[in-house]
Protein backbone atom coordinates (compact mmCIF):
# COMPACT_ATOMS: atom_id res chain seq x y z
CA UNK A 1 0.00 0.00 0.00
CA UNK A 2 1.33 3.42 -0.83
CA UNK A 3 1.69 6.21 1.35
CA UNK A 4 -1.35 8.16 -0.51
CA UNK A 5 -4.37 7.95 1.75
CA UNK A 6 -6.78 5.76 0.33
CA UNK A 7 -10.03 6.21 -0.54
CA UNK A 8 -12.88 4.11 -1.08
CA UNK A 9 -16.17 5.28 -2.69
CA UNK A 10 -19.41 3.93 -2.94
CA UNK A 11 -21.38 4.35 -6.28
CA UNK A 12 -24.53 3.67 -5.58
CA UNK A 13 -25.87 4.34 -9.39
CA UNK A 14 -29.57 4.48 -9.90
CA UNK A 15 -30.52 2.96 -6.68
CA UNK A 16 -31.98 3.60 -3.34
CA UNK A 17 -35.13 6.15 -2.80
CA UNK A 18 -34.58 9.41 -0.91
CA UNK A 19 -35.11 7.84 2.88
CA UNK A 20 -33.33 5.01 1.58
CA UNK A 21 -29.94 6.96 1.02
CA UNK A 22 -30.52 8.39 3.83
CA UNK A 23 -30.53 4.88 6.06
CA UNK A 24 -27.42 4.01 4.82
CA UNK A 25 -25.55 7.39 4.74
CA UNK A 26 -26.40 7.15 8.65
CA UNK A 27 -25.31 3.59 8.77
CA UNK A 28 -21.94 4.46 7.07
CA UNK A 29 -21.26 7.53 9.17
CA UNK A 30 -21.52 5.68 12.74
CA UNK A 31 -19.94 2.10 11.45
CA UNK A 32 -16.81 4.42 9.75
CA UNK A 33 -16.30 6.92 12.46
CA UNK A 34 -13.85 4.99 14.70
CA UNK A 35 -11.91 4.30 11.43
CA UNK A 36 -8.81 6.10 10.72
CA UNK A 37 -6.19 6.56 7.16
CA UNK A 38 -8.86 5.57 4.91
CA UNK A 39 -11.23 7.79 3.66
CA UNK A 40 -14.70 7.09 2.76
CA UNK A 41 -16.81 8.64 -0.13
CA UNK A 42 -20.69 8.11 -0.40
CA UNK A 43 -21.93 9.07 -4.30
CA UNK A 44 -25.47 8.84 -4.32
CA UNK A 45 -28.39 9.92 -7.10
CA UNK A 46 -28.76 13.15 -7.58
CA UNK A 47 -31.72 13.64 -5.67
CA UNK A 48 -30.80 12.06 -2.67
CA UNK A 49 -27.48 14.32 -2.91
CA UNK A 50 -28.95 17.46 -0.16
CA UNK A 51 -30.63 14.79 2.12
CA UNK A 52 -27.38 12.15 2.12
CA UNK A 53 -25.37 16.07 2.75
CA UNK A 54 -27.32 17.05 6.18
CA UNK A 55 -27.07 13.40 7.13
CA UNK A 56 -22.56 13.23 6.59
CA UNK A 57 -22.64 17.08 8.50
CA UNK A 58 -19.82 16.64 11.00
CA UNK A 59 -18.19 13.54 9.70
CA UNK A 60 -15.71 13.26 7.80
CA UNK A 61 -17.80 10.99 5.01
CA UNK A 62 -17.21 12.84 1.37
CA UNK A 63 -20.27 13.13 -0.47
CA UNK A 64 -19.75 12.80 -4.95
CA UNK A 65 -22.05 13.29 -7.48
CA UNK A 66 -22.30 10.28 -10.34
CA UNK A 67 -22.13 12.80 -13.25
CA UNK A 68 -22.33 16.38 -14.35
CA UNK A 69 -23.50 17.94 -17.37
CA UNK A 70 -21.24 21.04 -18.74
CA UNK A 71 -23.26 23.93 -17.93
CA UNK A 72 -26.69 25.72 -16.66
CA UNK A 73 -29.30 26.40 -20.29
CA UNK A 74 -31.99 24.42 -21.67
CA UNK A 75 -30.95 20.84 -21.07
CA UNK A 76 -34.03 18.71 -20.07
CA UNK A 77 -32.88 16.58 -17.52
CA UNK A 78 -29.18 17.52 -16.29
CA UNK A 79 -28.01 19.07 -13.87
CA UNK A 80 -24.66 21.79 -13.83
CA UNK A 81 -21.32 21.86 -12.51
CA UNK A 82 -22.92 25.47 -10.49
CA UNK A 83 -25.83 23.06 -8.99
CA UNK A 84 -22.88 21.10 -7.34
CA UNK A 85 -20.70 23.12 -6.03
CA UNK A 86 -20.54 23.66 -2.23
CA UNK A 87 -22.73 20.24 -2.70
CA UNK A 88 -20.61 17.90 -2.97
CA UNK A 89 -17.10 17.31 -3.04
CA UNK A 90 -16.73 14.80 -5.45
CA UNK A 91 -17.91 13.93 -9.38
CA UNK A 92 -17.73 11.12 -10.95
CA UNK A 93 -17.16 11.32 -14.72
CA UNK A 94 -16.39 8.79 -17.33
CA UNK A 95 -17.84 6.24 -15.93
CA UNK A 96 -18.33 2.98 -17.98
CA UNK A 97 -22.27 3.71 -18.21
CA UNK A 98 -21.76 6.65 -18.97
CA UNK A 99 -19.20 5.93 -21.96
CA UNK A 100 -20.93 2.94 -23.30
CA UNK A 101 -24.54 2.98 -22.43
CA UNK A 102 -24.89 6.88 -23.00
CA UNK A 103 -22.92 7.64 -25.49
CA UNK A 104 -20.84 9.77 -23.65
CA UNK A 105 -17.16 10.72 -25.88
CA UNK A 106 -13.70 11.34 -24.63
CA UNK A 107 -13.77 14.96 -25.76
CA UNK A 108 -17.31 15.47 -23.59
CA UNK A 109 -15.68 13.61 -20.73
CA UNK A 110 -12.52 16.17 -21.44
CA UNK A 111 -15.11 18.96 -21.23
CA UNK A 112 -16.71 17.78 -18.19
CA UNK A 113 -13.58 17.77 -16.26
CA UNK A 114 -12.38 21.36 -17.20
CA UNK A 115 -15.76 22.93 -16.14
CA UNK A 116 -15.52 20.38 -13.35
CA UNK A 117 -11.89 22.54 -12.14
CA UNK A 118 -13.71 25.52 -12.91
CA UNK A 119 -16.08 25.01 -10.25
CA UNK A 120 -13.98 23.87 -7.45
CA UNK A 121 -15.20 19.91 -7.80
CA UNK A 122 -13.45 17.60 -7.54
CA UNK A 123 -13.79 14.81 -10.35
CA UNK A 124 -13.13 11.23 -9.96
CA UNK A 125 -12.20 10.43 -14.01
CA UNK A 126 -13.12 6.71 -14.75
CA UNK A 127 -11.06 5.32 -17.36
CA UNK A 128 -10.92 1.42 -18.86
CA UNK A 129 -11.09 -1.18 -21.29
CA UNK A 130 -13.85 -3.48 -23.21
CA UNK A 131 -13.64 -7.07 -22.73
CA UNK A 132 -12.80 -7.17 -25.84
CA UNK A 133 -10.34 -4.86 -25.98
CA UNK A 134 -8.64 -6.44 -23.42
CA UNK A 135 -8.62 -9.72 -25.00
CA UNK A 136 -7.14 -8.21 -28.04
CA UNK A 137 -4.35 -6.97 -25.40
CA UNK A 138 -5.02 -3.01 -25.88
CA UNK A 139 -5.67 -2.51 -22.66
CA UNK A 140 -3.12 -0.20 -21.99
CA UNK A 141 -3.45 1.62 -25.09
CA UNK A 142 -7.10 2.26 -24.56
CA UNK A 143 -6.46 3.58 -21.25
CA UNK A 144 -3.74 5.62 -22.07
CA UNK A 145 -5.83 7.34 -24.44
CA UNK A 146 -8.62 7.70 -22.61
CA UNK A 147 -6.40 9.49 -20.09
CA UNK A 148 -4.98 12.01 -22.55
CA UNK A 149 -7.98 12.89 -23.82
CA UNK A 150 -9.36 13.54 -20.39
CA UNK A 151 -6.69 15.85 -19.24
CA UNK A 152 -6.21 17.45 -22.77
CA UNK A 153 -5.61 21.43 -21.89
CA UNK A 154 -6.62 20.65 -18.20
CA UNK A 155 -3.95 22.52 -15.07
CA UNK A 156 -2.77 19.09 -13.18
CA UNK A 157 -1.79 20.85 -10.39
CA UNK A 158 -5.09 22.05 -10.21
CA UNK A 159 -7.00 19.12 -10.37
CA UNK A 160 -4.33 17.69 -7.54
CA UNK A 161 -5.27 20.48 -5.48
CA UNK A 162 -8.83 19.66 -5.60
CA UNK A 163 -8.57 16.35 -4.77
CA UNK A 164 -9.18 14.63 -7.83
CA UNK A 165 -8.67 10.93 -8.57
CA UNK A 166 -8.69 8.78 -11.59
CA UNK A 167 -10.36 5.25 -11.54
CA UNK A 168 -9.32 2.28 -13.44
CA UNK A 169 -12.56 0.14 -13.85
CA UNK A 170 -11.95 -2.24 -16.87
CA UNK A 171 -15.32 -2.79 -18.05
CA UNK A 172 -15.40 -6.40 -18.59
CA UNK A 173 -15.27 -6.19 -14.48
CA UNK A 174 -18.00 -4.17 -13.50
CA UNK A 175 -21.24 -5.62 -12.20
CA UNK A 176 -20.24 -8.96 -13.60
CA UNK A 177 -18.10 -10.39 -10.19
CA UNK A 178 -15.22 -10.79 -12.52
CA UNK A 179 -12.76 -9.07 -11.15
CA UNK A 180 -9.37 -7.79 -12.26
CA UNK A 181 -6.28 -10.07 -11.10
CA UNK A 182 -4.64 -7.55 -8.59
CA UNK A 183 -1.12 -7.67 -9.46
CA UNK A 184 -3.03 -6.50 -13.54
CA UNK A 185 -4.65 -3.92 -12.00
CA UNK A 186 -1.70 -2.28 -10.19
CA UNK A 187 0.37 -2.38 -13.54
CA UNK A 188 -2.28 -1.11 -15.17
CA UNK A 189 -2.62 2.14 -12.52
CA UNK A 190 1.34 2.18 -12.62
CA UNK A 191 1.16 2.65 -16.13
CA UNK A 192 -1.33 5.65 -15.87
CA UNK A 193 0.14 6.87 -12.84
CA UNK A 194 3.60 7.42 -15.20
CA UNK A 195 1.34 8.70 -18.33
CA UNK A 196 0.07 11.57 -15.78
CA UNK A 197 4.11 11.86 -14.73
CA UNK A 198 4.66 12.58 -18.42
CA UNK A 199 1.83 15.16 -18.70
CA UNK A 200 2.57 17.08 -14.92
CA UNK A 201 5.99 15.57 -13.68
CA UNK A 202 7.01 12.85 -10.85
CA UNK A 203 5.95 14.80 -7.77
CA UNK A 204 2.10 15.29 -9.56
CA UNK A 205 2.38 11.80 -10.60
CA UNK A 206 3.66 10.51 -7.07
CA UNK A 207 0.14 12.62 -5.09
CA UNK A 208 -2.34 11.25 -7.46
CA UNK A 209 -4.53 8.86 -6.14
CA UNK A 210 -5.68 6.13 -8.19
CA UNK A 211 -8.20 3.69 -7.36
CA UNK A 212 -8.73 0.51 -8.96
CA UNK A 213 -12.98 -0.78 -9.64
CA UNK A 214 -14.43 -3.67 -10.80
CA UNK A 215 -16.23 -6.56 -9.09
CA UNK A 216 -14.64 -5.64 -5.53
CA UNK A 217 -16.02 -7.28 -2.66
CA UNK A 218 -14.50 -7.92 0.53
CA UNK A 219 -13.49 -11.52 -0.85
CA UNK A 220 -11.37 -9.99 -2.72
CA UNK A 221 -10.77 -6.39 -0.98
CA UNK A 222 -7.23 -7.21 0.23
CA UNK A 223 -5.70 -8.77 -3.48
CA UNK A 224 -6.36 -4.81 -4.48
CA UNK A 225 -5.21 -2.49 -1.19
CA UNK A 226 -2.09 -4.73 -1.11
CA UNK A 227 -0.93 -3.30 -3.99
CA UNK A 228 1.22 -0.47 -3.71
CA UNK A 229 -0.18 1.24 -6.76
CA UNK A 230 -3.84 0.98 -5.36
CA UNK A 231 -4.99 3.90 -3.41
CA UNK A 232 -8.67 2.74 -2.54
CA UNK A 233 -11.84 1.61 -4.66
CA UNK A 234 -14.72 2.94 -6.35
CA UNK A 235 -17.32 0.21 -5.65
CA UNK A 236 -20.51 -0.24 -7.23
CA UNK A 237 -22.47 -3.25 -6.17
CA UNK A 238 -20.33 -3.92 -2.64
CA UNK A 239 -21.33 -0.24 -1.80
CA UNK A 240 -25.41 -0.80 -1.05
CA UNK A 241 -25.47 -2.49 2.16
CA UNK A 242 -23.34 -1.58 5.16
CA UNK A 243 -22.59 -5.52 5.66
CA UNK A 244 -20.81 -5.44 2.14
CA UNK A 245 -19.25 -2.11 2.18
CA UNK A 246 -17.90 -2.06 5.52
CA UNK A 247 -15.46 -4.45 5.58
CA UNK A 248 -14.21 -2.29 2.21
CA UNK A 249 -13.28 0.34 4.48
CA UNK A 250 -12.33 -1.89 7.53
CA UNK A 251 -9.72 -4.19 5.61
CA UNK A 252 -7.87 -0.96 3.63
CA UNK A 253 -7.37 0.64 6.89
CA UNK A 254 -5.97 -2.97 8.46
CA UNK A 255 -3.83 -2.71 5.46
CA UNK A 256 -2.31 0.55 5.65
CA UNK A 257 -1.67 0.34 9.24
CA UNK A 258 0.43 -2.90 8.68
CA UNK A 259 2.25 -1.07 6.53
CA UNK A 260 3.14 2.55 8.31
C1 LIG B 1 -18.74 0.81 -10.58
O1 LIG B 1 -19.89 0.96 -10.94
O2 LIG B 1 -17.97 1.77 -10.63
C2 LIG B 1 -18.33 -0.50 -10.10
C3 LIG B 1 -17.06 -0.70 -9.90
O3 LIG B 1 -19.32 -1.44 -9.92
P1 LIG B 1 -19.15 -2.90 -9.23
O4 LIG B 1 -18.39 -2.68 -7.95
O5 LIG B 1 -20.56 -3.35 -8.99
O6 LIG B 1 -18.41 -3.74 -10.18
Amino acid sequence: MSKRRPIIAGNWKCHKTVPEAVELAAQVVQAVAPIQGVEVALCPPFIALNAVRRELSGSAVGLGAQNVYLEEGAYTGEIAPRMLTGLCDYVIIGHSERRHQFGEDDQLINAKLRTLLAHDLAPILCVGEKLEQNERGETEAVVAAQLRAGFKGVDGQRFLALGGIIAYEPVWAIGTGKACHGPTANRIIGRLRQLFGDLYGPEAAEALRIQYGGSVKPANVDEFMEQPEIDGALVGGASLQLEAFLPLVQRTAALRAATE
